[in-house]
This record gives structure tokens, C-alpha cells and sequence, in this order.
């Protein structure tokens, strides 16, 4: 009884290690998958980060070149517009008649010399000849009435200083951006102009000391797009407009300074600009650094930092492999162990020449049964059956014919006994037990009856038996369901002492046991008609 209970405990562990296993399957895939999407994400998102912060700091290098150029520019023609003023006041107020050219040429020259931005500085008569200027020599006839400055401000009064288009100087060929202002005298005619011009080169110098990428761009324009100055420096832009460009129509009109992504008019390049309208003159300055300049680095990296995650989820991915292939093996082995169990189970309680269940079965199951019987409050039958004269049988057919005998037997045991609840085992040699739970006495001797019905039925011929064929004989013993005494051992004894008076009344015939207790003795008798 012992060793049937732990059998039937073991059979509750091996699903269990193959479920274990199939849970480690899954918790191993569970967590690769985990470790695998962390690695992505974490990695994406620094990718990320890097990629914005690769633009901040761009966004941060070109606000602070735009301010720096437009300071440099503003400052540049400050200088030029102060020391214009002064000089045509002095001119103004001394009187045009009265020009000491000898000592005005002194004086353009030496403020010439402290401002490294000029190029020259002019003084032109209301005709457009020149009155005097800071270069020693002057060109014979030179006429700068046609200059389009010039043409302003005799047809303009504003006192301003005029930042005109880039020119070509007449007298050094250089290109120059001419800051002109109108003279008058003191009724307000037009008296003539007084130019200031700054070289083109002395800003490209400038921006040529920045650190910016070779395809990264410096621009000075006028506020109408006209360009004046441009690094990288080709000449063929100057004088180009601007006034088509995103900055200029999308960005400018609605703010003074700020930064943008823009493609460039000039040269098709992908920018990120920063840009800023000069407060005291109409000029824009825009620095611009490539797209790419700015996204080389970062995709450099990104591109290193791919590999090796790659590397990394492949490695992950060939260990996750190697470890879940030797979890999917051990899966089956357990598995195939778990059936292995199963049919060794299924063997160990079966009976091999009836296909009935055997001893062991039942002593597996008949004291459970006795336990729900009791719970559920029904009763429960045990019959013991044993052929008559069987070594008679045996020693009149044969061993192998006694053995088919028993077999027919099992056959007509399984025909009466229908419900899935019954159990009939073969309990050793020619011996059977059934088992009849929720089956009452009256339920019980009705099918006894039928199962030695069937078998006289059955006519097998027994030459050693006084009845002439083979019959069985049986002892039924009732677990009645009140009863806490009922145990297995005294059900068998009862249903044993029954079959044993069957046997002595004649055979071929079953008799009741009487109600089972503590100190069954079988009880009253009721024989077969
Ligand atoms: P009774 O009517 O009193 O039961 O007489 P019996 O001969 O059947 O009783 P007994 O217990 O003396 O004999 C049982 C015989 O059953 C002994 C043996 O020859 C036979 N037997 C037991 N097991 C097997 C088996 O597995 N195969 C075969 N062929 N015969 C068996
Ligand atoms: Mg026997
Ligand atoms: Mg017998």
C-alpha cells in the first residue's frame, strides 16, 4: 500500500521538472529578449541625445559667429560713419571755398593709416571731380558723378551714411564697399560727397580666421540680399542676392537674429545658420555650418557604437542560442522521460495476460475510494470472484488454455462492468477483485449475477468440473457509507470470507457478506438460485 502511494507522489514530480524546464525555457528567452531590447532602446536613445546635443552645440558655435561678425561689422562701419560725420562738418562748417586740400590730404591720409578697414577716403565736388582724397596721386579727369551713390544723395537730403553694393575701385582695382554721405552747403544745396570705402579683403581676412569647416560659410549682405562679403570667398557671388533665400524671406521678417536650417542659394549646401540683422545699419550677417560638418562625428560614432552593439546582440543572441538549444533538449528528454514514466506506470498496474488493472492498482486506489464513499455518503461494493476447479483446468487443458480461460473471463468482466467508475483488476492467479463505487447491494448481486451468467454463457468446456464448464464463484462485501470501520483490509476479509462460503455451498454462485465493521465475519449468506 505504502510503495503504491509513493508511486503514484512520483508521478506527480515528473511533469512537474519537464514544466520547470519549459519555465527556465521560457524565462531565458524572456530575459535575452529583455537584455537584447534594453540594449537596443538604451543605445537608440543615446544615439539620439548625442545627435541633438551634436546640434545644440552647433546652434551655440553659430549664434555666437553670427554676434561675432556682426559686432566686427558694426564696429567696422561705425568707425567709418563717425569719422565721415566729423569730417563733413569740418568741411560744412569751414566752407567749401576755403578747402585746404594740402592739409585736408594729410588728414584723410593719417586717418586712413588708423583704420585698417579703409581703403579711401574721397571728397568729390557737387560735379563728381574729385576735390581731394587720402592717395597721393590722383587719376587725371577722374569723375565719380556716375557712381550710383552718388547719384542718391544729390537726388537725396538724408544726412545717413549710404552702405552701398561691392564696386571695383577706380583708382587700386580692389573690390570695395563704398560708405558715402551727402555734403551741403549751408542753404542745403548739394554740396558734394564724402566717401569712405572699406576693403572687401579686410573682412575675408577676418573671416578667414575662424574655425569653421571648409564647406561651413561666413556671409555680410546688405538687408535687401545683396551679398558684400562671403567666405569661403568667390567673387562671382558678390553682388548676388540673398533676397530668395529662407532666411531672408521665412526668418528675418519676423526676427532680428536667430538660427535656422536652410539650404544655401549659393551653393546648394545643407546649413545650419545662424543669423543677425545689425541694429544700427541695414546689414545681415549669416555663419553657417554644414549639415554635414555637424552630422560627420556624430555618425561616425553612431556608426562605431552600431558595430558593436551588433557584435554585442549577436554574441547575445548565439549564447541565448547555445543556452536555450541544451534547454529545448533537456525539454524533450524530460519529456520522453515523462512518457517513459507514464507507460512504466501504466505497466506496473496493469495485468499483462488480461489487460486488466493488477493488485497494485487496486490497492492504489481502494482506500481512496472508501474515503470518497465516506465523504460523499455513498456506498461502496467490493466483489472477489475465483474460477471453480481452475487446477482442474489446468491440469485437464494446459497451461496456455488455462491462460486464454482467464483471459475470456476478463473479457466478460469488462462487458458487464459499464461504468467508468468500476474497476476490475485481476487480483492474482485465477483470483479477480471489482471494484463498484456509489453502487449499493442491490445495483452489486445484479451484476454478480450478470457476470455468472455471462460466463455460464459462455459454455467453455471444463471436464474437470462437476458442472461440466467453467463457472466462477464470488464474495460481496458492502462499505456502507455511514461506517468510519470500513477499511480495505476488513472489505477484502469480509468479501473473502463470502466468496469462501460460495465456494463451500457449492460454487458457481456468489454470497453476500454481512454489514463490514471492525471485526467482520461474514455475514448473513444469500446465495445464487
Ligand atoms: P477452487 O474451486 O476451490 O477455487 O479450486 P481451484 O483449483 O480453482 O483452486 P486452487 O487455488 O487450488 O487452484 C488455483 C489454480 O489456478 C492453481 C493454478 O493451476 C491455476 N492458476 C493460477 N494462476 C494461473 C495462471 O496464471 N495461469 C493458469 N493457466 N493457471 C493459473
Ligand atoms: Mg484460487
Ligand atoms: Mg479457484
Amino acid at each position: 500500500m505504502c510503495a503504491a502511494r509513493k508511486q503514484t507522489d512520483d508521478s506527480l514530480l515528473a511533469p512537474t521538472s519537464e514544466q520547470r524546464a519549459v519555465a527556465l525555457f521560457r524565462l531565458v528567452l524572456g530575459f535575452m529578449a529583455a537584455v537584447m531590447i534594453a540594449f537596443v532602446l538604451i543605445e537608440g536613445w543615446r544615439v539620439w541625445r548625442d545627435y541633438r546635443q551634436a546640434f545644440l552645440t552647433a546652434e551655440n558655435a553659430v549664434t555666437n559667429l553670427a554676434r561675432a561678425t556682426a559686432q566686427h561689422a558694426e564696429d567696422a562701419i561705425r568707425q567709418v560713419d563717425a569719422m565721415t560725420a566729423a569730417l563733413a562738418e569740418r568741411l560744412e562748417g569751414d566752407g567749401f571755398d576755403h578747402i585746404d586740400k594740402p592739409r585736408l590730404h594729410a588728414l584723410l591720409k593719417q586717418q586712413a593709416r588708423i583704420m585698417p578697414q579703409l581703403h579711401g577716403l574721397f571728397v568729390y565736388a557737387p560735379d563728381g571731380s574729385w576735390i581731394v582724397t587720402d592717395q597721393d596721386a590722383v587719376p587725371p579727369d577722374a569723375n565719380n558723378a556716375d557712381r550710383d551713390y552718388f547719384i542718391y544723395h544729390r537726388t537725396h537730403t538724408g544726412r545717413q551714411v549710404l552702405i552701398s553694393s561691392v564696386v571695383r575701385s577706380r583708382s587700386t582695382g580692389d573690390l570695395i564697399i563704398p560708405i558715402s554721405r551727402r555734403l551741403e552747403y549751408p542753404d542745403g544745396r548739394f554740396a558734394g560727397v564724402l566717401l569712405g570705402t572699406i576693403k572687401v579683403d579686410w573682412f575675408v581676412r577676418y573671416y578667414g580666421d575662424f574655425k569653421i569647416d571648409e564647406r561651413g560659410a561666413l556671409v555680410l549682405a546688405k538687408r535687401d540680399g545683396t551679398i558684400l562679403v562671403r567666405r569661403p570667398s568667390v567673387e562671382r557671388v558678390i553682388g548676388n542676392s540673398l533676397a530668395d533665400s529662407e532666411i531672408f524671406r521665412k526668418y528675418l521678417p519676423f526676427a532680428s537674429e536667430g538660427v535656422a536650417q536652410a539650404v544655401a542659394v549659393v551653393d546648394g549646401t545643407p546649413r545650419l545658420y545662424g543669423y543677425r540683422a545689425l541694429s544700427s545699419y541695414p546689414l545681415v550677417v549669416e555663419a553657417g555650418l554644414s549639415r554635414e560638418s555637424i552630422i560627420a562625428p556624430w555618425r561616425h560614432d553612431m556608426i562605431r557604437s552600431l558595430v558593436v552593439l551588433l557584435l554585442l546582440l549577436v554574441g547575445l543572441a548565439g549564447f541565448g542560442w547555445v543556452v536555450l538549444r541544451q534547454l529545448r533538449e533537456r525539454i524533450a528528454i524530460e519529456r520522453a522521460l515523462h512518457q517513459a514514466h507514464q507507460t512504466l506506470k501504466a505497466l506496473a498496474l496493469t495485468d499483462s495476460l488480461t489487460g486488466l488493472g493488477n493488485r497494485r492498482r487496486l490497492d492504489g486506489v481502494l482506500e481512496a475510494e472508501i474515503g470518497r464513499a465516506r465523504r460523499q455518503g455513498y456506498p461502496l461494493a467490493l466483489v472477489m470472484l475465483d474460477l471453480d476447479y481452475f487446477k482442474a483446468y489446468n491440469d485437464r487443458y494446459g497451461h496456455l488454455v488455462g491462460d486464454q480461460c482467464l483471459r475470456r473471463f476478463a473479457e466478460v468482466l469488462k462487458q458487464v462492468l459499464k461504468r467508468p467508475g468500476d474497476l476490475a483488476v485481476r487480483y492474482g492467479g485465477e483470483e479477480f477483485t471489482v471494484l463498484l463505487p456509489d453502487t449499493d447491494a442491490q445495483g452489486a448481486s445484479q451484476l454478480v449475477q450478470e457476470i455468472l451468467q455471462l460466463l455460464r454463457r459462455q459454455a467453455i468446456e471444463h471436464g474437470g468440473s462437476p458442472l461440466g464448464h467453467v463457472t466462477v464463484s464470488a464474495g460481496l462485501a458492502m462499505g456502507a457509507p455511514t461506517l468510519e470501520t470500513v477499511s480495505p483490509e476488513n472489505l477484502m476479509a469480509a468479501a473473502d470470507a463470502a466468496l469462501y462460503q460460495a465456494k463451500r455451498q457449492g460454487r458457481d454462485r456468489y454470497c453476500l457478506a454481512g454489514a463490514v465493521d471492525a471485526g467482520a465475519e461474514q455475514g448473513q449468506l444469500n446465495p445464487t438460485a
